[in-house]
């Protein structure tokens, strides 16, 4: 398949839109969950930039595309930290708007010693950014080469941007997290839509586990319109179906320690290659060498790699 981004080959000026949530990280580290009612001490305690859309942004950042990001923070000391954490990778805070009556979104994250997390996501402002907070960065999405979104922010949100997208010509990249029920007119006017195996089962309506159960999915998403699906399946790597063919790329042999953050390290890899005009499988290997870097490491932002490192 040579299908090529919006953007020609080379480096360009262009950026990358990305729609998307802001949340701090409040991570726990425990031996093991607490029942109810019952109090546990835990090891450690760190707060940790995160939320989809900022960690998503931050890859593209790191691999090399200027960004330009939408999302909604809180007027309290978390948003203020997360905006400067933004803004130190570089990436373009002038549309994540400040809304005074929401909390920052927060994640709190327990990871016991068996390496299993439990989490609770408190939305706050992501659950505020509306269609006109799109509309105030149109002069951005018409500069852009590629818009990426994700589901952590109101559904009329994503699509009121998809749209607004659609008319600037842009592609759309769609990570279908947390998953939901997509309304049938969205689904065509996805270029590219990735989602992990959960997310491709939830959707496609069949178990997901490997890589031929994922080209199935692949397949069944296909035809409701979607251009591209890329199915990410940890270990196993990624399979990617276009209009004219269909793969499965293995990916690198490391040593996991954290996998927190493959995903969108992965999406901000496919996104950076495409716009810098290579084929999409180009663009996904990128993607599986950022991750497999990323699963080497503690945590979700510090562990998204530059692009030197790669
Ligand atoms: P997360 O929610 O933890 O960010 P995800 O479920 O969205 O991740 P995965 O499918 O786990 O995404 O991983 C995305 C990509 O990261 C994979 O396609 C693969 O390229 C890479 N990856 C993940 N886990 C590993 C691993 N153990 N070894 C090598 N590469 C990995």
């Amino acid at each position: 398949m040579t299908t090529r981004g919006a953007a020609s080959p080379g480096p360009s000026a262009k950026s990358i839109v990305v729609v998307g949530s802001l949340n701090m990280d409040l991570v726990l580290r425990v031996s093991r969950a607490p029942a109810a009612g019952e109090t546990l001490m835990g090891r450690q305690f760190s707060v940790v930039p995160g939320g989809k859309g900022a960690n998503q942004a931050v890859a593209c950042a790191r691999l090399g595309a200027p960004v330009t990001l939408i999302g909604s923070l809180g007027a309290d000391a978390f948003g203020a930290q997360l905006r400067q954490a933004m803004a130190g990778d570089g990436i373009d805070t002038t549309h994540v708007v400040t809304d005074d009556r929401s909390a920052t979104g927060v994640a709190m994250i327990q990871v016991d010693d068996d390496g299993q997390n439990r989490i609770v996501v408190v939305s706050g402002a992501n659950a505020t950014l509306e269609p006109i907070h799109v509309d105030a960065a149109s002069a951005a999405i018409d500069r852009a080469a590629l818009m990426i979104l994700q589901l952590e922010v109101p559904l009329a949100t994503v699509e009121h941007a998809v749209d607004r997208a659609v008319r600037a010509g842009l592609p759309v990249l769609l990570n279908p997290a947390p998953v939901l029920a997509l309304p049938d007119r969205l689904w065509p006017k996805i270029d590219y839509l990735i989602p992990n195996e959960s997310e491709a089962s939830a959707l496609a309506g069949i178990p997901v586990t490997d890589p031929s159960s994922a080209m199935e999915a692949a397949w069944i998403l296909r035809s409701r319109g979607v251009r591209h699906v890329l199915v990410t399946l940890g270990r196993q790597g990624v399979v990617i179906v276009g209009p004219d063919d269909a793969r499965h790329l293995a990916a690198r042999s490391v040593q996991a320690v954290d996998t927190t953050a493959a995903g969108d390290t992965f999406i901000g890899g496919v996104a950076v290659g495409l716009r810098e005009g290579m084929t999409l499988w180009e663009a996904a290997d990128l993607g599986q060498r950022a991750a497999a870097l990323c699963v080497t490491r503690h945590g979700a932002q510090p562990a998204i790699p530059f692009r030197a490192e790669l």
